[in-house]
Formats: C-alpha cells, structure tokens, sequence
C-alpha cells in the first residue's frame, strides 16, 4: 500500500543547509535537572543561598511558561538575566521543515549538532497527532537506531548516537511552542497530552538520557504530562525493562510482533539477545503494573509472516498471567520495504480472537501516512544506509 495523496501543507522552513550547518555557541540550559541548574548558577556566580529560589524561578520560566529567551523571564533580576544570556541559550532543536498531514497530524525534522564532530549536523523526526480526546506527541529517543528490525524504517539509518534529555524534552518543547500549548493558551486546554517514546531509536538504549528527560516531562511544577500519560516503547532491552519501572515509572509498551522466537529472531533481531520467555519474565517483574496499568503488548499486521490464527492463539497462551492489552498496528509500507499489510479482513479476525479471549485488542489507526509520519516511517533522508553495513551494525549491536 502506498500513501494516496501528497503532503496538503508541507512548509518548509529550511534554514541552513546541513553542509554549512553552524553548532550553538553556547550550550542550552533545556534539559538540566534542578540540581544541574544550580550547578551552572554557581558557575555564573550566584551564591549558594540564593541558589534554589533562582532554580524554581528558572524552572517556572522554562518547563511552566515556556520561556524561548532570558528577557522574557521578567521574575528573575535583569543582572542575572544578562549573566544567563551571556553563558546560555533556551534554544530547543532547530526546526527545520514542518508538515502537515490530510487528517491534521504534523510532523517536524529538527536539526541537531553531531555528538563527536560538531561541524555536521544530525536529523531526527517528532510527530504529533491530534485526536479528539487527547494529543500525543511521539518522541525520538536516538538519530537512527542500531536495532534493525526487519520491517522498520529507521532501522536502515545509517547513523546513530544518542540524543542528550535536552533534545529529548526539547521535542515536546518544539512542539508546545509551535502549537501555542503552553500555560497562557487562552482556554486554559492542552494539545499536548500524551507523549510516547515511539519516534526514532530505542530509548533503552539511551536509558540514562530518556530517564532525565522524562523526569522533567513529568515534573508536575514544569511541563507536567502525568507518567500515566507517557509510554516508553522497547524492542526487548531485559536488564533495562525493570530499570525503567523503578527510575522512571512510566507506562511501558512492548515492541513484540511474533510469538515464537524463530520468527522474532527475524523480525526483531534483538531477540537473539533476550529471548521471548526472558522478556515476558521482565514484564512480569515490571514494577507498577497491574490490571489498572497494564503493559501494551504492539504487535505489526504483517501479511503471511505473524497474522495466522494460530499466532493470534499462541499470543493469548503467552500473555497468561501478564497485565496486558494488545496493540495491533497494521503495517505502514515505506520506500523499499518487502512486507505488505495483513488484509483487513485477516486483521479483523486476529483482534477478535484477541479480544474474545479477554483483551482489548484496538487496532491502531495508521496517522500521517501521507507524510511518512506514521509508526516505523521516520527516517532522515539525508543519512542511508546499504544493505551491509546493516548487517555490519546489527552484528555491533548483537556483542554490546
Ligand atoms: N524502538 C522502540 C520504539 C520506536 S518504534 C521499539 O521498537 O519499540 C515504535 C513502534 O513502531 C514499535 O512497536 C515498532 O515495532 C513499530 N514499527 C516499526 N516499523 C513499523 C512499520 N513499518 N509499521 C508499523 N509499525 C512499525
Ligand atoms: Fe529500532 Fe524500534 Fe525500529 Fe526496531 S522498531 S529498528 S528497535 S526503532
């Protein structure tokens, strides 16, 4: 299936081109947790005592009000303003194209400094998508992803490094300010409900920066998104999965797509790592979990590879004793593929059976597709990748 119509209202807002891309000059404070704020304060020669006063105003202005310059933050006394200006920015990723999809789900590429070689300049994606109750922004956790799962796009991105909590916080940043979604929206709404840590990359493998980042995105004094309306998606990274429930006390969600570890080798290389039966365990021990928070079970409606019945049943037997609900995602084609989407009556069928077994079984409605935004499209044109050093990168990812 390919997307039927062309992007309604693509802008463009390109800035520099990536070739003549020049890095911040001064780092940014987004991303800093309270007591790195108070560090940089010390740096900048605000003593001890007045410390933690400057840090909640500073947060205020930055997670509550959205502040996008030191000026605007008119609590806080001119000199240290223009010390802060001096030393720091507020700069959030670089927006640089932004499109907007037929049913009304945006899609921004944003521009980020390369981690080891600051003269070039990385790309990573961050879509939102409205619904009627709600609006939930899918997050990038890495540029690419070292994973490879068969039938993902950013899987065959060539490069990767993690992103730092600040340009993780700074896409739902980028997202409220473009959205006009910060505390003074006149009504008093939200657009911004949700966030899902389902964009590019596997966020636990970057597990200490996605911690930080959604800590803030939590902190109810800040940006506030309740942890129950924030999903951390993993391939299957075990020794992390309990990690996550402990130090970050989200919602998880589990990238599972087959049932038999044959299949799933293939499908999600990862597996070979931790199997099947060591990630169901994982989810067993997740802590927090129970039939009010369930773990979201996503598994992709791939044509003649995992949607028989026979799958949908062995599924059933799996998720025996795991606090569970399933997410049937039909797959979404990108440039390249070699899998086609399950047929719509064959989905039908699957989420029955699912469901007359005990489980809500939604199936999730393709977004953006005519924007490439949907789940597993995103990928930065800019960075490719040939068929081996695919193989070369799984091969890393399989001895870390
Ligand atoms: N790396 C994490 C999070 C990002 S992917 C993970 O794998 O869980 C978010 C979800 O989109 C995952 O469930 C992923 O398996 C799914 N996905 C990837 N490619 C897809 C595609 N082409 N069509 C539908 N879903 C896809
Ligand atoms: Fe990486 Fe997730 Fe895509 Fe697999 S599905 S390649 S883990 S982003």
């Amino acid at each position: 299936m390919q997307p039927t119509t062309e992007p309604r209202d693509a802008i463009l807002v390109e800035k520099t081109p990536l070739e003549t891309y020049v890095p911040p000059a001064k780092p940014s404070l987004i991303g800093l947790s309270r007591t790195e704020l108070a560090d940089r304060l010390g740096d900048i020669g605000v003593a001890p005592a007045q410390r933690k006063m400057r840090v909640q105003q500073l947060w205020h202005w930055l997670y509550f009000r959205g502040a996008q310059s030191f000026d605007d933050m008119t609590s806080i006394s001119k000199g240290i303003r223009a010390e802060l200006a001096e030393h720091f920015t507020v700069d959030r990723p670089e927006v640089v194209a932004e499109q907007i999809s037929n049913d009304g789900t945006r899609k921004w590429l944003l521009r980020l400094p390369s981690g080891d070689n600051v003269e070039k300049a990385h790309e990573v994606e961050c879509v939102y998508i409205p619904e009627t109750d709600r609006g939930t922004l899918c997050v990038s956790s890495q540029v690419g992803c070292t994973l490879n799962c068969s039938f993902c796009h950013t899987g065959t991105q060539r490069l990767v490094r993690n992103l730092t909590a600040g340009e993780i916080v700074g896409q739902i940043m980028v997202a409220r300010d473009r959205l006009n979604d910060w505390a003074d929206r006149e009504d008093g709404t939200r657009r911004v409900t949700n966030v899902v840590m389902m964009g590019m990359g596997e966020p636990l493998y970057n597990f200490d920066a996605v911690r930080d980042a959604l800590l803030i995105v939590g902190d109810n004094e800040g940006i506030g998104i309740s942890r129950r309306r924030i999903t951390l998606s993993t391939s299957g990274v075990v020794p992390n999965i309990v990690r996550a429930g402990e130090e970050i006390g989200v919602m998880l969600a589990i990238s599972l797509h087959a049932v038999r570890d044959e299949l799933r080798n293939e499908l999600v290389p990862l597996n070979r790592k931790y199997p099947i039966k060591e990630l169901l365990q994982a989810c067993r021990d997740y802590p927090g979990a129970s039939n009010a928070r369930r773990i979201t079970f996503e598994y992709v409606m791939l044509k003649g590879v995992n949607d028989s019945l026979d799958d949908a049943k062995l599924l059933v037997k799996l998720l025996k004793g795991v606090h569970a609900k399933i997410n049937l995602i039909p797959f979404n084609p990108w440039p390249g593929t070699a899998y086609e989407c399950s047929d719509w009556d064959q989905i039908e069928k699957f989420s029955e059976y699912i469901f007359n077994a005990g489980y809500s079984s939604p199936v999730r409605t393709p977004r953006g597709r005519d924007i490439l935004a949907a789940c597993g499209q995103l990928k930065s044109e800019t960075e490719k990748l040939s068929a081996r050093e695919r193989q070369a990168l799984r091969a890393m990812a399989m001895t870390d």
